[in-house]
């Protein structure tokens, strides 16, 4: 009966709890909303989806990456209550670089808000590759697309199509809500990786995306609202094998590189996703940051609310 108690106790303060986490930026007097839709890596976790974050003005979402679970977790994210984030909402996705844990979720965001009845078209916009990505993605699903569209399902078909802009530097987008830009990060052997800069009426967000130390991202945010920045554990990093190190030094940011970044960046709310913790935990990884950096600084988990 007790451990019942506690259960209703716990769910009745979810939706509070997720929009009122310790170190966030009251999202309630803000009209924008940041959801994380995923903190994970390619580590299979099942309490963390692949990367993507949405940002949400006016209720309408900006979506950021779009890892493994993102139509369900926007699904989620709408029902403890960020209303822009349902379904057939998802128009807008800028992709920072496709390595497949960002972007394994792409034919989800294309065909499940497509079925749900979309009705206009999806625009994505990312760095040379994501056109030739999509278009082998529609032709994949060329059968399934062809049964909807012409079958006895009622269907939208302006929801199935689909613009793919491959972007340059500067400022990539622009509406009412937000002024979108795009700058270069390192990561590894990568040609192109993205950051992205999102200018609100009320905030400034900066999403790192995948990324070695990039002196693009303390541009970038400059004393912005939110930096969304990924980083693995110092600590974690030491037990790994020597392959496996060069790798991650040459393509990911460690926890005390992140505590100078953030240093000189100055922004007034830090928060970790694709952690990559190696046996530390996440409060161990916030240690390790704090070691070298005084700021607000979180760790970054599904479906909270900034
Ligand atoms: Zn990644
Ligand atoms: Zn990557």
């Amino acid at each position: 009966m007790r451990r019942f108690i506690l259960l209703a106790l716990f769910l009745s303060c979810w939706p509070a709890n997720s929009q009122n986490l310790p170190g966030s930026s009251s999202p309630a007097q803000s009209k924008t909303q940041v959801a994380l839709l995923g903190t994970g890596t390619p580590n299979a976790d099942p309490d963390r989806s692949g990367p993507s974050v949405a940002i949400v003005v006016n209720d309408t979402p900006y979506v950021i990456d779009c890892g493994p679970g993102v139509v369900r977790r926007a699904a989620a994210a709408q029902r403890v209550g960020v209303k822009g984030l349902s379904v057939e909402k998802l128009r807008r996705l800028f992709i920072t670089h496709l390595h497949s844990d960002h972007t394994a979720g792409l034919p989800d965001f294309i065909f499940t808000p497509a079925v749900l009845e979309r009705d206009a078209p999806l625009e994505i916009y990312g760095p040379p590759g994501i056109k030739k990505m999509t278009d082998h993605i529609l032709k994949a699903y060329a059968e399934d697309i062809n049964i909807r569209l012409r079958g006895l399902e009622p269907s939208k078909p302006r929801g199935y199509v689909v613009n793919v802009r491959e972007v340059k530097m500067g400022v990539i987008y622009r509406d009412e809500n937000v002024t979108v830009k795009a700058f270069p990060v390192k990561h590894g052997s990568w040609k192109r990786a993205l950051g992205f800069r999102f200018e609100t009426p009320d905030r400034t967000i900066v999403v790192s995306g995948d990324c070695a130390p990039s002196d693009s991202v303390i541009e970038a945010c400059n004393g912005c609202d939110v930096l969304i920045h990924e980083v693995y554990s110092t600590t974690g990093f030491a037990r790994r094998p020597p392959e496996w190190q060069r790798y991650h030094s040459n393509f990911h940011t460690s926890s005390k590189e992140l505590a100078v970044i953030a240093a000189k960046a100055q922004p007034k709310l830090l928060i970790l996703y694709h952690q990559l913790l190696w046996g530390a935990t996440p409060e161990q990884l916030l240690a390790e940051i704090k070691e070298g950096y005084s700021g607000r600084v979180v760790s970054g988990h599904d479906l909270e609310i900034y």
